[in-house]
Formats: structure tokens, sequence, C-alpha cells
């Protein structure tokens, strides 16, 4: 029989369900091309109604979400924020934008999520030293959901704006809630690798009216009222198509589908890896509903084999892995930033594996992957 070089298995690809493109037919058909129109309107709607949030602003990515969040919230120069080192730059990059500063925390182990023990300690000693945060972001890493109304406890006890990045737990939940619930902000992002996508874009979500009228004004260049161009304050061009709020409002059909399929895929890898001696997947606390974007292993010194010999055996094969986020306080342009914790986040990037979870994945590939990690781990 010839061989022929497989399929190739992508981290995460777009998977859409149909009705994407007939909304985006009835774009066309009306003319909405540009620049916002119903389908925006429509999908701002469709969001708040799954996240809980009052309102929604449709943006053209999650960074940019996170970037007007920090501005609504004032931060400025000096400001300290603070969030979780393990995280994707985006969701860390517009701390800087304002000339704020960023201050990084250590991880849980199980669930990659903010250390909630350490946040408080730290909180305390900050409140004693009159340093305390002026905002922080917390991470819903890889679909995880962090603890909602504990992080509101401190809000209370401390006085920041919480922002949550949820931009890689759409469709997640903690006790009934979605991602985000109870948050100041809320971040979504819909970019190409995301368990939906526009193909890119973000959102801003609040149950703060005013503040998320700001942000679609911020959002469209800051523009007064006024027939010319009128301009107290400078803005961004940060708003969502009305082409690509149509695929957002189709994916938003499915999403409910797309979950419970990555979920099965972890499962899956559960099932089979979870046999071999070392390898750990990462944990769901009681009352989280993880949705599971990208399953993460760990690989133990039991395994026999590291993360590294891991990836290039299934690259070797056609399949994209690649390790856990890089943590923020181990990249370059944060050298000198300040750092809380220990080496959790560190190990888990020295040892962490993101396998292939797409939901248009099949049972056959996700068996493809594990026959190749299975090989290098066992003995044969
Ligand atoms: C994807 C992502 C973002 C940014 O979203 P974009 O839409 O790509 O700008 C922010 N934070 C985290 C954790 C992300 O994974």
């Amino acid at each position: 029989m010839q061989q022929v070089s497989p399929d190739r298995i992508f981290l995460s690809s777009p998977h859409m369900g149909g009705a994407e493109r007939v909304l985006v037919e009835e774009v066309f058909a009306s003319n909405w091309i540009a620049p916002t129109g119903p389908m925006v309107t429509r999908f701002e709607e469709d969001l708040a109604r799954l996240t809980g949030m009052g309102h929604v602003a449709a943006l053209a990515s999650g960074t940019a979400a996170l970037h007007l969040a920090l501005r609504l919230s004032d931060i400025g120069p000096g400001d300290e924020v603070w969030g979780a080192t393990m995280t994707f730059i985006g969701g860390v990059a517009p701390i800087l934008y304002l000339g704020a500063k960023p201050v990084f925390l250590d991880v849980d182990p199980d669930d990659f999520l903010i250390d909630l023990d350490l946040l408080e300690t730290q909180l305390k000693a900050a409140k004693a030293n009159g340093t305390l945060p002026k905002a922080l972001i917390t991470t819903d890493l890889y679909g995880h959901v962090v603890d909602g109304a504990r992080v509101a406890a401190l809000r209370r006890d401390y006085g920041f704006v919480w922002i949550s990045d949820t931009a890689e737990a759409v469709g997640a939940y903690r006790d009934g809630r979605h991602a985000g619930a109870g948050a100041d902000f809320v971040i979504l992002s819909f970019n190409g690798n995301k368990i939906i996508t526009t193909s890119g874009g973000g959102a801003l979500a609040s149950d703060d009216a005013e503040a998320i009228d700001r942000a679609r004004f911020l959002s469209t260049q800051a523009r007064d009222p006024a027939p010319h161009y009128e301009h107290t304050t400078f803005g961004y061009n940060y708003r969502l198509s009305n082409v690509c709020a149509a695929i957002g409002v189709g994916q938003l059909q499915v999403l409910s589908q797309r979950v419970a399929r990555r979920r099965e895929i972890h499962e899956l890898y559960r099932e089979r890896l979870g046999q071999v001696p070392g390898f750990v997947f990462s944990g769901e606390a009681p009352g989280m509903q993880a949705n599971r974007w990208l399953t993460t292993m760990r690989i133990g010194s039991q395994a026999g084999v590291d993360g590294e010999t891991i990836r290039l055996a299934l690259e070797a094969d056609n399949i994209e892995s690649r390790p856990l986020w890089k943590p923020m306080h181990m990249q370059p342009i944060f050298a000198g930033a300040d750092y809380y914790g220990g080496n959790v986040a560190e190990q888990a990037f020295a040892d962490g594996l993101c396998l292939p979870s797409g939901s248009s994945m099949t049972d056959g590939d996700v068996a493809r992957v594990c026959t190749i990690i299975e090989d290098l781990a066992t003995p044969r």
C-alpha cells in the first residue's frame, strides 16, 4: 500500500456549524458589510444572554477588550495591575499600552488559575504598605474557571477593579454561572484558535451600562456627537465588523456542542494516557465545568519521556502540540517586573504539553495522538 502523509492535526482549528455561512449571506444581501450593523447588535445580545452580564460591546479582539477595560478602569502610569503569571501576552500587553505596572503571581498546580491563597497574602501585605493594586486580572486559563465568590470577597476587602480574562473560557461555568460572573469587566475572545471564532474578534462584557456605552464610543475613535468629527479624547479603531459578527451569531448556536466535544476529547486522552505513570491531567474543582479548550498534560519523570520529545514525535507525524504558556515573569520583556510566588508556573511550563483538542477531531485522530505518546512512554 502506498504511504500517504496523514492529514495535519492542529491544536485547535475553526469549526463552523453551518449557520454561519447563511448569516454571512444575510449580511451581504443587506449590504451591512461595514462598519457595524444589526448582526453586531444581535451578537452582543446573544453574548449577554450567554454570560449573564447586562451589557456587551463586540470588538476586534480580546486584547482590545482588555485595553478598553483597563482604560475604563482609569489605569494609568504608575498604577499596579496584578494578574497570574501563566497566560498569553494578549492578556497582559494592554497594561503596558497604558504605562501601568504589571505584577505577576504564581498559579495553582492543578488548574493553572491564580493562586488565591497567595493573592490574599500579598493583598494583605500590600494594604499594610499602601501599595494595593488598582486592578486585578484573573485568567480562566485553558477553560478552567476561577472561584469568583472568593475573588469578589477579596475585591470587597481590598477595593480593586476585577477584570476577568475569560478569553479561553467561553462556554465554561462555575457553580452554574458562566465564567467571569461577578467581575467588573469580562474579556472574551473569538480569535481563530479559540473554542468558537469570528475569524478574529472579541468582546467586553459588564453589568455597568455606562461603561459599555463608553467602550463602544472609545472603540469607534471617540467621536463626540457633532456633524463633523469632534474629539475631546482619543479612542481606537476596535469595533467588530458586521460580517464577523454574523459568524459569531452562528458559532454561538453550536457553542454547547463544541464544549461537549472538547470535554469528550479530554476524557478520551485521560482514559488512555491517564494509565501511563507520570502523565497527569488538569483538575476540575467541585462546581467547575471547564470547557476543556485545550487538554493539558503534565509529564512527570516516571513517564520516562519529556514533553519536547513528545512534541517532536507528534510533529514528525504532522500533529501540532505546544508547551503551556511561558510564564510572564520568565519573559525577557518582563525581566524587571515584580513576581510573587514559587515555581509552580515555571514547573508547569517545563513539564506540560497542550494536546490537539479541536472539536472537529475524530476519535480516530485522538487515538493517533495517543498511540504515538504511549509508544514513547512505555518500554516496548
Ligand atoms: C486569546 C487570548 C487573549 C487575547 O485575545 P485575542 O482575541 O487573540 O486578542 C487574551 N488572553 C488570553 C488568556 C487568551 O488566550
